[in-house]
């Protein structure tokens, strides 16, 4: 159990409502800015490249390569204690951006820069997720 409510994490980053609302529909959505048309993440209101406020949310592909990782060997949460050590990764999407996800189904010794990665969907105690695993892993 985590404890978190979904409506309190939306409350503290009402930008990532669409966001949310996609993850519990198993898809991946960004932001896409109107001036520039990079994509944001996090769905800032705001563009960090340009600066516009002009966006259009659209789907995004949940697959991408592995830039970079960190192998959590404490829990910074007692929520946490079961599943240490587990894997951040740093996603690198066809489509743009980085982003930041658990990974599962690999050991942290078998992890390498360019790996290729799927999208998991799913939802553990209310909130929805996306995690990454090894592509073709099933
Ligand atoms: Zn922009």
């Amino acid at each position: 159990m985590s404890g978190l409510r979904l409506e309190d994490v939306v409350a503290q980053a009402p930008e990532s409502a669409r966001l949310w609302e996609a993850l519990a529909e198993r898809r991946l959505e960004l932001p896409r800015c109107g001036a520039c048309r990079r994509l944001r993440f996090p769905p800032l209101s705001t563009c960090p490249y340009c600066g516009s406020s002009d966006h259009a949310w659209e789907p995004v592909q949940a697959r991408g390569t592995l830039y970079s990782w960190v192998v959590t060997h404490v829990a910074f949460d007692a929520s946490l204690a079961d599943d240490v050590p587990y894997v951040v990764g740093t996603v690198q999407l066809p489509d743009g951006p980085r982003i930041f996800a658990r990974l599962e189904g690999v050991a942290p010794a078998a992890l390498a820069p360019d790996m290729a990665l799927e999208g998991v969907f799913g939802d553990e105690d209310g909130l929805p997720f996306l995690r990454f695993r090894p592509a073709g892993a099933r």
